[in-house]
């Protein structure tokens, strides 16, 4: 039950609500089906409620078109993933989205971490968080990211999005409303707008850390009443 909480709650919801066509098209039949294994990357060794000050980052690099992925200290490390451990190929991982130098806040990418023989992917390790009193069926995990380079269309995209010279543009001007859209209703399912206008440059986000918001209780939500 837990696990198929985590595959189709946790995974399947970042990819159906922060994510856009072209990922709805790529990821949710096989997600479906059970042919991709996901999991869900948001918590990190030193930041559970906080998300807002996660720490791994996801750098955009213009030159080759991709988003760098990477754990720069102990405390980045994604921690308790279920899935993680053993049977995710994929996952959805929170970062700090980073471009021409200035960060705009978490955001969720869809990054490989095993091939098909369940083998960590170059740049990715993962370990077992071990036996659980609760969950001992839930193969919870950790992932460090050593820069490992995913394209720039792995961002999903619903409220941000880079373009290819790396301007950030987003219809949501404020950057704490955008995390809590993005963060903290990730699970709604909502319907998108027909007439919701295109997205713009915005300011980079100068004031993250030490600021508190609703993303500490819609996580908890999610661990309480969904599938953690
Ligand atoms: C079995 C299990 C499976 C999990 N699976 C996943 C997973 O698949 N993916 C994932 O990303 N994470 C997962 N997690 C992590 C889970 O989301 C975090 O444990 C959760 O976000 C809380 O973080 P924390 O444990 O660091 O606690 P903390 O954030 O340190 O909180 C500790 C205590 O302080 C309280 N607290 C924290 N902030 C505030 C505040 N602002 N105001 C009032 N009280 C506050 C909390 O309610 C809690 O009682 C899992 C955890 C468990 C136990």
């Amino acid at each position: 039950m837990v696990k198929a909480g985590v595959q189709w709650g946790l995974f399947g919801g970042a990819i159906e609500n922060l994510g856009t066509k072209r990922h709805h098209d790529k990821y949710v039949s096989p997600l479906i089906d059970l042919d991709l294994l996901g999991c869900f990357a948001m918590t990190e060794t030193g930041h559970g409620s906080d998300v807002q000050a996660l720490e791994t980052t996801a750098t955009f690099d213009p030159v080759t078109d991709e988003f760098v992925i990477h754990s720069p200290t102990a405390s980045a490390r994604k921690d308790y993933i279920g899935g993680a451990a053993q049977h995710a190929k994929v996952a959805a991982v929170f970062a700090q989205l980073v471009t021409n130098g200035e960060s705009y806040g978490v955001h969720c990418f869809v990054v490989p971490i095993r091939d098909a023989d369940g083998n960590d992917l170059p740049g990715v390790t993962t370990s077992d968080c071990g036996y659980k009193g609760g969950l001992p069926g839930v193969d919870n995990g950790r992932i460090v990211f050593d820069n490992v380079r995913v394209p720039r269309e792995n961002l999903l995209n619903r409220y941000a999005d880079v373009d290819a010279d790396g301007t950030y543009v987003s219809d949501i001007e404020s950057a704490s409303r955008r995390f809590f859209t993005m963060v903290g209703t990730w699970y709604e399912d909502e319907s998108r707008s027909a007439d919701r206008p295109g997205p713009r440059p915005v300011s980079p986000c100068r004031s993250r850390r030490g600021t508190r918001c609703c993303a500490a209780s819609s996580t908890h939500r999610a661990a309480t009443t969904r599938c953690f």
